[in-house]
């Protein structure tokens, strides 16, 4: 797929978000990194998609990852996704090279919105998940960092200027408008 990210803006997103995480603390030590070791590891099943253009930062030989690559239009992705989706499988988890997780890890627990009016705003994760994450289950106790909060809306601010990428976060939206699901705003905009 065609990407109009160019590989030193996802350098530039990725040293943006080197610098935060959800809680001052290793949040992992709550649940046991249940988002990274959930599953078996050589499930084929199960992976990390690769947003359009993210996969310009790796070279595909990197020891602790696994690699697929997929039709994009065997998945339930926006039609304008269509040829290689890159999906990786971390070999070792929870550990990784930090500095080279990819966005979905970065990004999580929060995931881009956009509203009725077209605005973007940040909300916790509202998808069914095959792990209890105790920053989805109880956001009261573990507030997250305003750090995290803020770069994570700047990256995707910047990631929605590319028209694939936009297309699955409206997608999502839609989809989250039309299932009645309920909405916790973290970051309006
Ligand atoms: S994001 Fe949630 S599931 Fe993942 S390590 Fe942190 S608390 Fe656990
Ligand atoms: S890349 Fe790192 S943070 Fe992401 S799932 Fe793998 S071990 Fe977890």
């Amino acid at each position: 797929m065609k990407s109009s990210i160019k590989k030193s803006t996802f350098k530039a997103i990725y040293r943006l978000l080197d610098h935060v995480s959800p809680l001052s603390d290793d949040c992992g030590v709550l649940c046991g990194a249940a988002c990274c070791t959930y599953g078996d590891v050589d499930d084929d099943e199960l992976g990390i998609y690769l947003l359009p253009g993210e996969d310009k930062l790796f070279n595909g030989d990197e020891e602790w990852l696994r690699w697929s690559c997929e039709d994009a239009l065997n998945y339930d992705f926006p039609d304008s996704w269509y040829g290689d989706l890159y999906f990786v499988r971390c070999k070792t988890p929870p550990h990784c090279p930090r500095e080279m997780r990819p966005l979905q890890c970065r990004s999580f627990p929060l995931a881009p919105h956009i509203t009725e009016n077209g605005r973007l705003v940040l909300i916790l994760h509202s998808a069914e998940l095959p792990y209890a994450c105790p920053l989805l289950e109880n956001p009261d106790a573990y507030p997250l960092q305003q750090d995290f909060v803020k770069a994570t809306y700047t990256v995707w601010k910047h990631l929605l200027r590319d028209p694939l990428i936009f297309d699955l976060v409206e997608m999502d939206s839609a989809d989250r408008l039309q299932t009645g699901c309920e909405l916790k705003i973290i970051c309006p905009g």
